[in-house]
């Protein structure tokens, strides 16, 4: 087995759709136990899929996907990336520059973003919208999220404890409230949110409509590409049987109109469009 090492920020990639244009910022990497992020699926068929990626402790190589995106309104960061950049966490090796180092790198101007979109409030999608010292990192952008996703933060359950880190958002919502949103919101002309939950109760997808192409970003409920089965889930889906629901109608609305798609751990292949194959899709990349 030879495990693919970590890695730091790649240079971005432009993807234009027309009067829309998209930069994809993949900011580091990190390791997540495989087992965990197949979920339901048996080991004997996953192995056979990433066996040059995992290291010997059986774990994934996940990239830290941003997404930039600029419209004639304004300009909008999905997604955060993690905190302890450069650090070792409790059960993950990470090796990453912050959402803030990262837009400054690729001569992008933190302070003109309007909102922010973390795709869920997990520690790998919403640290990044802190500093180190504790500090709101875009003090001049509205974080945008699903009221859902505000209230499992806030939730006792010892699940939400592990998943959020919450202290450190409460703190920052306190100082820059969060705007919320119930099912759906058309944030922009061009971009629409939609509340799917299932991988948390407030897991939201976010659909950017060019002139030319459509390019949808949902976050963890299509980490990587195999997930293009609707019933390949995680085990840190909080509600399986919503994902899998969730994720069916949109990959068929995503493959009959040809949208775009950015995976938001993939690294080699992250973007491209779903095609349906029998009673799943498929992901082509592009
Ligand atoms: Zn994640």
């Amino acid at each position: 087995m030879s495990a693919a090492p970590l890695s730091g920020p790649r240079p971005p990639r432009r993807i234009d759709l027309g009067g829309v244009t998209v930069d994809l910022l993949q900011i580091g990497t990190f390791r997540s136990d495989a087992g965990a992020i197949f979920g339901p699926v048996p080991r004997t068929t996953w192995e056979p899929l990433v066996h040059a990626e995992i290291d010997a402790a059986s774990r994934l190589l996940q990239s830290l996907n941003l997404l930039h995106v600029q419209t004639s309104e304004a300009n909008l960061l999905l997604e955060t990336g993690m905190l302890a950049a450069g650090n070792t966490q409790q059960d993950e090796v990470v090796h990453s520059v912050s959402a803030r180092d990262a837009l400054l790198a690729a001569r992008i101007d933190p302070d003109a973003l309007r909102y922010v979109l973390p795709s869920h409030l997990h520690r790998d999608h919403a640290g990044g919208l802190v500093t180190s010292s504790g500090a709101a990192a875009f003090p001049k952008a509205t974080i945008v999220a699903p009221q859902a996703e505000i209230d499992a933060v806030a939730s006792r359950s010892a699940r939400a404890r592990a998943a959020y880190d919450a202290p450190l958002l409460q703190a920052l919502f306190a100082e820059s409230e969060p705007e919320p949103f119930i099912t759906e919101r058309q944030l922009l002309p061009q971009v629409e949110l939609r509340l799917l939950g299932g991988h948390t109760p407030g897991s939201q997808a976010t659909i950017i409509r060019g002139s030319e192409r459509t390019l949808l970003f949902m976050g963890d409920l299509f980490m990587r590409p195999w997930q293009a089965n609707p019933r390949w889930v995680t085990s840190y889906d909080d509600a399986a049987w919503v994902s899998v629901d969730a994720k069916a109608a949109i990959f068929a609305e995503a493959a009959t109109e040809q949208w775009l798609i950015v995976q938001s751990h993939e690294l080699a292949a992250p973007v491209g469009h779903l095609v349906a194959d029998r009673d799943r899709f498929r992901f082509v990349a592009e």
